[in-house]
């Protein structure tokens, strides 16, 4: 499904939260955190069907925000079926 033409949701002003996670639970566990993992998530055209920036809750981005910051942005509207 192509995106679609009306405006995105707007994110909040405050920006994207990024909440720590136990390395021990990142690192040892099958965690469900990731857009890949999402019933919203269009893989062929690589964005969110209901219109959240994708691009913050890919598995790449959480991995590289989790080894930079120990951090990771949990979307809050993630399905799983
Ligand atoms: S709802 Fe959240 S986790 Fe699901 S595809 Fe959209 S941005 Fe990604």
């Amino acid at each position: 499904m192509p995106p679609s033409k009306k405006s995105p949701i707007q994110s909040s002003k405050k920006g994207v939260i990024f909440d720590r996670i136990d390395p021990r639970v990142y690192n040892n566990t099958k965690l469900m955190l990731y857009c890949e993992q999402c019933s919203h998530f269009d893989e062929t055209h690589t964005f969110c069907t209901i219109g959240y920036d994708a691009s913050k809750h890919t598995q790449a981005v959480t991995t590289h925000n989790y080894n930079l910051m120990g951090r990771i942005a949990v979307c809050r509207f993630m399905e799983i079926d």
